[in-house]
């Protein structure tokens, strides 16, 4: 496995060294990892913290440092990347090691009450009773109540390992409960590094370091991906055609529609292997058997996938407006006198002419109107064709 040997040119090895862009994260991590051993061997009794949250922007790379996190707790020689207990656990297939992985929906009190119980029970390979959730912030008031005492008074062999954005995306009553850490935006020369690691050609990954400003996720399809490549090309020539309102309308429509496209690209093979799981567990399929509570199971499948859908369709949206903002901030940055750092390099001839052609004021009006449409999708659920028509209007060039 590439991403867990020894890496050119990253000072960190074995399991961290999948963690990119992250060394004093892992500066952190890794005297705790010590004090874990210190605390298994009886010598230190205080040396354990049970319930962490790691806490980063998204695509900084959270579940992949948890997991290397939890990897160098279970193996021997903390995390050296090679033996079967880092292995296993930075394949997922860890039994001490349970992984939520909610895909951004929330998690339930009913989901929490068996992670509990997992959590309580006593390792049987490993050092540690693992229990990683991807997305603390999805935690329902009640799901975090549930969780409270469990966080407080693990079982002696439970490490809790939450994620979640930032401190503020997660109830109080947890956070209080957790010794925080958090991540940093990976630096664009650590995000192309890994991409060139990982057999991308050094131009291109250089470009997709750089646009997708530090979300590894983004830049690696953003470097695979000619799909996402295009469709970022359309939003970054859009500042220019918004010149009517029909032309804003339009180009609303086409953002949304595009986003609808990769919502459902990224849906459909999930809800495809759901529906299959969905008939081995309930023995339907090709004969249509009536099983009793079948029916309410495949509800309930049916109304998470509509959810899935509905935080996809967002989530393209928001890489749509993230792209426009890096453009605004270009312009912005040329505005004020900077040519350095620049994310839209490949497209300076259209950043350069808008910011001739307008000032620093407006350009900041436009900046407020792509964050207000974030912010109106995201706090006041506004649907977001309604939210892209509302913003494009308001970025029209005079
Ligand atoms: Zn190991």
């Amino acid at each position: 496995m590439s991403t867990i040997a020894r890496v050119e040119g990253s000072a960190l090895t074995g399991v961290w060294a999948a963690v990119v862009g992250q060394e004093p994260l892992v500066g952190t991590l890794k005297p705790a990892i010590d004090g874990a051993r210190r605390w298994l061997a009886g010598r230190d009794s205080s040396a354990m913290t049970h319930a962490w949250l790691l806490t980063g922007p998204p695509g900084s790379g959270r579940s992949v440092a948890a997991r290397a996190f939890t990897a160098a707790l279970e193996c021997g020689e903390s995390g050296c990347g090679q033996c079967d207990q880092c292995r296993e656990v930075l394949a997922g297939s860890h039994p001490d090691v349970t992984v939520v992985d909610t895909a951004g929906l929330s998690i339930g009190v009913d989901d929490v009450r068996s992670l509990v119980l997992k959590a309580a029970m006593s390792p049987t390979r490993g050092r540690w009773s693992v229990v990683i959730v991807e997305d603390a912030d999805r935690l329902t008031d009640q799901a975090g109540d549930a969780m409270l005492k469990s966080l407080e008074e693990p079982a002696p062999h439970t490490v809790w390992m939450l994620c979640a954005p930032t401190t503020d995306d997660v109830l109080v009553t947890i956070r209080s409960r957790c010794r925080q850490v958090s991540l940093r935006t990976p630096p664009a020369a650590a995000v192309a590094a890994l991409l060139e690691r990982q057999g991308i050609d050094g131009g291109l990954a250089a470009f997709a370091a750089r646009a997708s400003q530090g979300h590894i996720g983004r830049a690696r399809a953003l470097a695979r991906d000619e799909g996402a490549r295009a469709r970022r090309r359309e939003v970054m020539e859009l500042p220019q055609r918004l010149t009517d309102p029909g032309a804003c309308l339009r180009a609303a429509a086409n953002v949304h529609e595009a986003a609808t496209e990769d919502a459902e690209a990224a849906a459909a093979p999930l809800e495809e292997r759901e529906r299959a799981g969905h008939r081995d567990e309930w023995g339907t399929g090709t004969r249509g058997i009536k099983v009793r509570g079948e029916q309410g199971a495949l509800s309930d499948l049916k109304r998470m996938q509509k959810a899935r859908r509905t935080r996809l369709l967002r989530d393209a949206v928001d890489r749509a407006l993230l792209d426009l903002l890096s453009f605004y901030r270009d312009v912005l940055a040329l505005q004020l006198g900077s040519d350095e750092n620049l994310v839209n390099e490949e497209h300076l001839k259209a950043v350069s002419e808008l910011a001739r052609r307008t000032d620093p004021a407006l350009t900041l009006r436009r900046v407020d109107a792509v964050l207000a449409c974030r912010t109106v999708m995201d706090e006041h659920n506004v649907a977001p064709l309604l939210a892209l028509e509302q913003a494009f209007l308001r970025l029209r060039t005079q």
